[in-house]
């Protein structure tokens, strides 16, 4: 068969993706391009916002038109959280939750595989196998590859879906995610993003830490650079950030969610942390790992974000060592606390809170770029080249661009930050 994927959503879901094609490819199935005519077309759905899941039916009718004859499953987190309303979209054959997704393979393989569904319809149902843990990671990017080390979430924050799409937070073990590392490697990436929904719970249900995973993976030979793509600032330890700042191959690039920067605001979101806890560890990285690129996810609108309020969120952000944030506005999701909520804040001002953060996130870039100007920080140059230019990150994640060069291709170089090599984009 030909198959054609479309992911939406996060680096987890583009993880699980490319480990899906991979699988299908061993088994002999041909890999198009998403706007090709395909036999199979799967994709993996997002429901984190109302505009996530717009997306996701846009890109099953897409498939739809592409060609009536095709198959197409529907996999992850909407097709967890509403089943039923997408089964009955046209032209959808087969829709898999986050619990089953990973067999999608082993269905396609069985002989007269029809339309299934999951529970679903009404409230979301929790994913039912709470400790199944397929260790995933991208490829196709000898530069670059995501590797999934933890999924699902305990925190039940009132805004998120999350953990009714992707059930209790699991892992594997320290012992079996360090043996897929050394897969990783032997596939010769040279940068590893460790993703998960809730990564600072790795461990949790083996009674081991996360910070004892990254003293492993910091010791597998051949792997040059780490990031870690999220974590939530109550499980940010002081251990960790030391940890990071004196590791042979974690960068100094941190992602916080940070959500608001109104206490009475976090308060209704159930964070478990404060804007007190939220700015010690701000500092604490900024005291070992002076350069280091921090930025945070935030919410505008959400409940309880009256114009008071949310003067505290812009001058908290601020007053921080924040890099850039990356801006989310809120929408309802079925099924959450947030809807029991009073407080609602009407939708245009919620867009005019999302406008303004979005200002102040460039205005932070900028400074945070001009600050590098002039310091020499180590780039992995990638594969991809426009014009004769090929272009890479810095260990603090900012993009550069250099003539193009064959031989720097995956290669790590210091180079000198200049307001000419230094690329401006949207974060
Ligand atoms: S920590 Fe909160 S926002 Fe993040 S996935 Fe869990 S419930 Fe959702």
């Amino acid at each position: 068969m030909k198959i054609a994927a479309h992911t939406l959503g996060c680096k987890l879901n583009y993880a699980e993706t490319s480990d899906l094609l991979r699988r299908m490819a061993a088994l002999g199935h041909t890999i198009v391009d998403w706007n090709t005519k395909a036999d199979l077309y799967i994709i993996n759905t997002c429901t984190v916002t109302a505009v996530a899941e717009k997306k996701c039916r846009t890109a099953i009718h897409q498939a739809h038109r592409k060609n009536a004859e095709a198959r197409v499953a529907v996999i992850g987190c909407f097709a967890q959280v509403a089943a039923k309303d997408i089964e009955s979209i046209p032209g959808v054959t087969l829709v898999l939750g986050n619990d089953r997704k990973h067999l999608l393979p082993a269905i396609v393989e069985s002989e007269g595989w029809t339309a299934e569904g999951e529970s679903g319809g009404g409230a979301p149902a929790v994913a039912s196998d709470a400790s199944a843990f397929p260790l995933q990671y991208s490829s196709g990017d000898r530069t670059r590859t995501f590797f999934k080390i933890q999924d699902g979430c305990d925190y039940f924050c009132t805004y998120c879906a999350i953990p009714f799409a992707r059930g209790r937070s699991k892992s594997a073990t320290v012992e079996e995610t360090l043996c897929m590392a050394q897969r990783i490697v032997d596939e010769g990436a040279r940068e590893v993003v460790l993703t998960g929904v809730n990564t600072g719970t790795f461990g949790q249900q083996h009674g081991e830490r996360f910070v004892d995973l990254l003293r492993g993976l910091d010791a597998v030979e051949g792997i040059e650079r780490y990031r870690i793509s999220s974590i939530e600032p109550n499980l940010l330890t002081d251990d960790i950030i030391d940890f990071v700042a004196h590791s042979r191959a974690f960068l100094p690039h941190f992602h916080i969610p940070l959500q608001a920067g109104s206490d009475h605001v976090l308060q209704l979101m159930h964070r478990r942390y404060d804007t007190a806890l939220y700015r010690s560890k701000l500092l604490r990285i900024k005291e070992v790992m002076p350069d280091a690129c921090i930025a945070a996810d935030i919410m505008a609108g959400f409940n309880g974000e009256n114009e008071e309020e949310f003067a505290k969120t812009l001058s908290f952000v601020d007053s921080l060592p924040i890099s850039y944030l990356h801006v989310f506005t809120y929408s309802d999701r079925p099924g959450t606390a947030a809807l029991r909520l009073g407080e609602k804040v009407p939708v245009p001002v919620r867009h005019e809170h999302t406008h303004r953060l979005l200002e102040l996130s460039e205005r932070k870039h900028n400074e945070f770029i001009q600050s590098q100007i002039g310091k020499e920080r180590p780039v992995l140059w990638e594969s991809k080249h426009v014009d004769m230019t090929m272009e890479g990150w810095t260990d603090n994640y900012i993009r550069v661009s250099r003539p193009y060069d064959a031989s720097m291709v995956n290669a790590v170089e210091p180079v000198l930050l200049t307001a000419e090599n230094i690329l401006r984009q949207e974060m």
